[in-house]
């Protein structure tokens, strides 16, 4: 059941369209400032949120580039028709639409459903890696080998993750910096071998003749083909 925050300060408001949201199966919570809202949001993580403009305790924009400075979560603004330029600059902010007052609340359930199936459209479904008896776990970012898990640190995680996403495909020192958590500056392109020896140690059961990391002399590393 997706989960739907609505902030608006007009009560009459919040009821109808908690009524009718209510009736399409929808949870809804709901605040009637900007502050309390946007505690709500931090707390509950709704699926989508219904954002009036003019709010006591922070404005919509406010709260609008406050979520996007952290999270996608769909957002719809509601306002009046004389905000017009404020419509824009919310959708500048990363809004994903607006309806103007006064609506018809089915436009608004439909515009509801309409953005949560995009939304759940755009997530990429998560995807397990593997390499040879190696597993790499993205959404719980553990890595198993024949079913022990191995303690990698992020930087060798990306690495790895990288590298297994496409096997036999070589990867510059340089992309596999950017692939990391790492800033990526000229002189630290080095600084892969030395992940990528501490990787190799972990994994590798001889690390001087690897076969799960292969080097790709003058360009960086590549993971074993047949192992993909
Ligand atoms: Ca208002």
């Amino acid at each position: 059941m997706s989960q739907i925050l609505i902030v608006e300060d007009e009560r009459e408001l919040v009821k109808v369209l908690r009524s009718y949201l209510e009736k399409e199966n929808f949870s809804v919570l709901s605040a009637y400032r900007g502050d309390t809202g946007y505690s709500l949001w931090e707390k509950e993580n709704p699926d989508l949120v219904l954002l009036d403009l003019n709010l006591p305790g922070m404005n919509g924009l406010d709260f609008a580039r406050k979520i996007r400075q952290q999270a996608q979560t769909p957002l719809i603004m509601i306002t009046a028709r004389v905000e017009e330029s404020d419509q824009l600059v919310g959708l500048e902010i990363g809004a994903d639409d607006y309806i103007t007052k006064p609506f018809s609340p089915r436009i608004v359930v439909a515009k509801v459903r309409a953005l949560l199936r995009r939304a759940q459209a755009e997530r990429i479904p998560p995807k397990n890696l593997t390499l040879g008896d190696i597993e790499i776990d993205i959404d719980a970012h553990t890595v198993t080998k024949s079913g022990s898990f191995i303690e990698l640190t992020p930087t060798e995680f990306d690495l790895l993750r990288t590298l297994a996403s496409q096997p036999g495909r070589a990867f510059s020192r340089k992309h596999l910096l950017e692939a990391t958590q790492e800033v990526a500056y000229e002189g630290y392109e080095r600084s892969i071998d030395t992940h990528i020896k501490n990787l190799r140690a972990k994994i590798e059961p001889d690390p001087h003749s690897p076969k799960y990391i292969e080097t790709v002399f003058g360009i960086g590393y590549r993971a074993n083909r047949e192992l993909g």
